[in-house]
């Protein structure tokens, strides 16, 4: 085995270029794409992996192993790096600290992402900065007080309330939607006086919801990519759609100033999403803040002149940032989530099926195992001009849901025949169907 003193040589000795090293904390599916950007950049993403198998750390040249919470891990990923940044919220703030009081360009800086780690001290930054949010209490401290605090509130609210973590929730994990009095209480009596700190809000009347990503460097330059409407099922993103269909200028433009104006008063260095909701009346609330690259950026991958990860990358490396603009008046993500029961079809057949039958469709796959509800890929499909978006929408949902599935949402037969003559697997040479 090799000592961390000789994996770090090792790593010195693959960049005789003059190229600068970011290290970005986190191996999942977003460190792995914004490794993509910085190869077109040529440089090589550091990657502090939980483990070799992570979708990060099966690209990176650059990988060092060990935990997020554990400081000499961290402080031998910043090694030499010209920033550390993040492709998850939960680094402790404590260690954040002590590697910018050891000189690590932390981006964006602890400052900053206290306030995507914890939504109380989101909730009440945001309120002083006078930023609409839905109404809130925290429930912390004090068993008895906090459920006092509880009933106070969802009696004002007539128990449309939402319970959430304060802290480490992601995907709708931590989140608790609740309809009566007895239901809130029982999801707080589950928590009280355990680890989970709470917080309640008040349950938006919602008509959609919607993301506004930007992006700031630490010259102060702000950059905004059309605000998109994201599409949650159980709780976690499954669609979204560039632009929002129907969204005013205005409330677009209001977003995107929020967002940028959000991130200038934090400092926050790097991309941002703020999540919204857009209220029955067509107001907007500002719901959630991600300061790291966003499932609701990913369509900028194929759908914008730049894509979240090469700015994010721009950003933390204070270059000058991308040009934000779409490429087209529709482009739809769709996210490739893990069945019920993974498909006998392999994900290769599929995406061979696929590719016969959409040769439109920009596939991004993460290099994780199928598991249900998993995010273990997503499909782009860039509009072509005078495609409608209820079509772009249809053919992202479509791919997608084969994907996962093995199964087209139309019914269109998976025997292969259908494919087309020349695409079809029984039109494949022998050598090819043999390396299948
Ligand atoms: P996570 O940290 O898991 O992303 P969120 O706070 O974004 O948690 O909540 C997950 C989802 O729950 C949201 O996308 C939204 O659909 C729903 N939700 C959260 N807060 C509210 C609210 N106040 N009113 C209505 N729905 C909400």
């Amino acid at each position: 085995m090799t000592s961390r003193s000789d994996a770090a040589a090792g790593r010195a000795a693959r960049r005789p270029g003059s190229m600068p090293t970011v290290t970005m904390i986190g191996g999942g599916q977003l460190a792995r794409m914004t490794h993509q950007s910085a190869v077109a950049l040529g440089e090589c993403l550091r990657v502090l992996a939980a483990s070799p198998d992570d979708p990060a750390a099966q690209v990176s040249a650059d990988v060092v192993v060990g935990s997020h919470t554990d400081i000499d891990a961290l402080r031998e990923a910043a090694e030499g790096a010209v920033a550390l940044t993040f492709d998850h919220e939960g680094v402790p703030l404590e260690h954040l600290r002590a590697l910018e009081g050891e000189g690590v360009q932390v981006r964006p800086p602890s400052t900053a992402l206290q306030f995507a780690q914890d939504k109380m001290a989101m909730r009440r930054r945001l309120s002083e900065l006078g930023l609409p949010v839905p109404a809130f209490v925290d429930l912390a401290g004090d068993v008895a007080t906090g459920r006092e605090a509880l009933i106070a509130f969802g009696e004002d609210h007539d128990w449309q309330v939402v319970l959430k973590a304060v802290r480490g929730g992601y995907d709708g994990r931590g989140v608790w939607i609740v309809e009566r009095r007895d239901e809130a209480l029982a999801v707080f009596d589950a928590q009280a006086g355990g680890d989970i700190v709470l917080m309640a809000e008040q349950k938006v009347p919602m008509a959609r919801e919607l993301s506004a990503m930007i992006a700031r460097s630490p010259y102060g330059q702000g950059a905004a990519w059309p605000v998109v409407e994201t599409v949650q099922r159980k709780g976690q993103c499954a669609v979204a759609i560039a632009p929002a269909p129907g969204l005013s200028e205005e409330s677009a433009a209001r977003a995107q100033q929020m967002a940028l104006t959000l991130a200038d008063s934090l400092g926050v260095v790097g991309v941002m999403a703020m999540e919204l909701f857009e209220t029955v009346d067509g107001d907007l609330l500002v719901n959630e803040l991600a300061m790291r690259p966003h499932n609701s950026g990913h369509w900028t991958m194929d759908g914008a002149v730049t894509s979240q990860f090469e700015q994010h990358l721009r950003a933390v490396l204070d270059y000058p940032l991308g040009d934000t603009a779409a490429r087209s008046e529709a482009v739809v993500m769709a996210n490739i989530l893990g069945a019920e029961e993974a498909p006998a079809m392999s994900m290769d057949e599929r995406l061979h099926h696929l590719f016969a039958r959409m040769p439109e469709a920009k596939v991004h796959l993460y290099g994780k195992g199928e598991r249900p509800d998993r995010k273990i890929g997503h499909v782009n499909i860039v509009g072509v001009p005078g495609a409608s978006v209820d079509d772009v929408r249809e053919r992202a949902e479509r791919a997608a849901h084969w994907m996962s599935n093995a199964q087209w949402t139309d019914g269109y037969p998976t025997d292969g025949h259908e494919t087309g003559e020349s695409l079809g697997d029984e039109n494949l040479g022998d050598e090819k169907r043999r390396a299948r």
